[in-house]
This record gives structure tokens, sequence and C-alpha cells, in this order.
């Protein structure tokens, strides 16, 4: 199972990428990446809403 769950920017490289963590980090310079989506799998649980 490979779940895309976050999709992530890092402004001090403008690289992005896609990672299955909530919470990316930038493969690049090691910041934390800013997550521009969340696309969730088809079929699977709601998001939270907390
Ligand atoms: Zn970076």
């Amino acid at each position: 199972m490979h779940l895309i769950v976050s999709h992530w920017h890092c402004p001090h490289c403008d690289v992005g990428g896609r990672d299955p963590d909530p919470e990316p980090t930038c493969w690049n310079c090691g910041a934390v990446a800013v997550v521009t989506a969340r696309p969730h799998a088809e079929g699977g649980p709601p998001a939270l809403t907390a």
C-alpha cells in the first residue's frame, strides 16, 4: 500500500513533491515543507475535521 497523502512545496528551494507523510520535509534542504494539498485515496476514510 502506497498512499500519497501530501503534496508539498518548499519555499526555500522552490521544489515540490508528494509524500505519504502528512507532515513531509524537503528532500533538498530538510526543512519542514509547506503542504499544498492532501488528496485522499478513493474509498478511504473521511478526513478528520477537528
Ligand atoms: Zn527545501
